[in-house]
């Protein structure tokens, strides 16, 4: 029961967060991967979903249930409930899972009404991802399929393709707009095969108009699922329908897919969000905090806390707008101005993570993953091609993303002179100049690292 499941998260937000804010949910429903709470009030229900939701969600899915997203309900007298909004908008908005006639047997995730083109902040790192996303959700004749959309975590993917499939379906109702995670794919794929629905499921995913897969780096590996992953996608492409994919990567870069696949996937338009740059940051700061000023009536935030939290919060936007949340919360919890002290004191943690250095281990280990060799190789003597390459890679990454000098680098390295490793770092350096593979690895692995 929710009752004991939720005592597992005890030890992931502490004691007291715990009592605070995970004891009083009451767990009402659990529907279409739909986790329904019921909140004591609108400001603990958004407080839940900026800083809980991912833990609860998580913990979820781990005790056996496929939760993808958490609502909340305010619970009232007479048991008539009010929805929560995680962050209303001014706009009215849609209720979240109202869907448009032509879509109802359609077994999608429902859209967040908050993720549309109006509220998408435009910078440089995004523009062409968001020009790309725009002409796509023109519902045109189809240009360039699919659109294949990738970067980090937190830079805005899925929120372009909620704001793609809110927009065709209010231009053209009577499209067929599917947007689901490539996870929930494989899930339902996998409940078919159990239930001997495959046909059933073959035809549903080949009767729609936009196929919208997000997070694809998901079936990775998992082979029966890219085997029908790939027929739905080839399906649908030869009946000239839509397809909008997003990865945390390039086609290229997503290990252990096959072949076939990477290169469907790259035969239409690859656009990447790039991190997210202070101008950026900071407009999108600016208007959240119009959002929140609205909301929390007589809280007003100035434009030099907002530049503090752009300059400090590099991480990713959802760190961001945890922070500008929290600050607003915690300000009216305790009705005090939100100054840069309130801002530091507040946000301590994320400030602290967020300036956070990158250590050699973590450098090691990511390389060790990506090249698929054991860390303990790969710090050891083993002088095997296959492993001495990734170790200076590593070395060479140790080199460019930290401070530490290269004998401290050695010392990391099992102990290696520093000779040794200045050889490495050249070597990385001579090779890269000419194997566009190598090139690729490294500028992938430094964007895995840096975020
Ligand atoms: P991803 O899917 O790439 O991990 P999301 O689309 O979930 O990232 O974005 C994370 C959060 O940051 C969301 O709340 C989203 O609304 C917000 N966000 C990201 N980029 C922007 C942007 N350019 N303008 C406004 N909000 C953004
Ligand atoms: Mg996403």
């Amino acid at each position: 029961t929710w009752g004991q499941i939720r005592e597992g998260l005890i030890n992931r937000v502490g004691r007291n967060n715990y009592t605070t804010w995970i004891e009083p949910l009451k767990l009402s429903q659990l529907r279409n991967g739909v986790a329904l709470f019921e909140v004591p009030t609108s400001f603990f229900g958004d407080w839940v979903q900026r800083n809980y939701a991912d833990h609860i969600r998580n913990h979820l899915v781990t005790s056996g249930a496929p939760v993808e997203r958490l609502e909340f309900l305010v619970g009232a007298e007479n048991g008539a409930v009010r929805s929560v909004a995680a962050k209303p908008t001014a706009a009215p908005r849609a209720p979240v899972r109202a869907r448009a006639a032509a879509e109802d047997d359609l077994p999608g995730a429902p859209l967040d009404a908050r993720f549309t083109f109006d509220s998408f902040v435009v910078g440089k790192p995004n523009e062409l991802a968001h020009a790309a996303a725009r002409r796509v959700a023109e519902g045109g004749p189809v240009t360039f399929n699919p659109l294949f959309l990738y970067g980090g975590v937190g830079l805005g993917k899925t929120h372009l393709m909620h704001a793609i499939a809110h927009e065709l379906r209010e231009r053209q109702p009577e499209l067929r707009v599917l947007y689901l995670s490539a996870e929930q794919f494989m899930y339902r794929f996998i409940q078919a095969l159990r239930d001997k629905q495959v046909m059933d499921f073959k035809s549903l995913f080949r009767s729609v108009d936009v196929l919208m897969v997000d997070d694809v780096q998901f079936i990775a590996g998992k082979d029966s699922t890219q085997e029908e992953f790939f027929h739905t996608f080839n399906a649908l492409v030869d009946q000239n329908k839509q397809i909008i994919i997003s990865a945390d990567r390039a086609p290229g870069e997503i290990r252990d897919l096959e072949d076939r696949i990477k290169s469907r996937l790259q035969c239409g338009l690859v656009v990447d969000l790039h991190p997210t740059d202070y101008e950026l940051r900071l407009g999108i700061l600016q208007q959240k905090a119009e959002f929140y000023r609205g909301q929390y009536r007589g809280l007003t935030i100035s434009q030099g806390v907002l530049e503090f939290l752009a300059h400090r919060i590099t991480t990713n936007v959802r760190v961001l707008e945890g922070a500008l949340t929290r600050l607003f919360a915690f300000a009216s919890l305790v009705g005090r101005e939100i100054t840069l002290d309130l801002a530091q004191d507040c946000l301590a943690d994320i400030l602290r993570a967020s300036d956070r250095k990158l250590t050699i281990e973590e450098i090691q280990r990511k390389v060790a993953e990506h090249y698929n060799v054991r860390l303990s190789d790969l710090i050891g003597p083993k002088r095997l091609r296959t492993i001495a390459r990734p170790r200076q890679v590593a070395m060479y990454l140790a080199k460019q993303l930290t401070a530490r000098s290269l004998p401290e680098i050695g010392r990391r390295f099992g102990g290696r002179d520093h000779t040794t490793i200045m050889h490495g770092v050249r070597k990385i350096e001579e090779l890269a100049a000419t194997d566009s593979q190598l090139a690729d690895d490294l500028q992938l692995l430094k964007r895995l690292l840096q975020g």
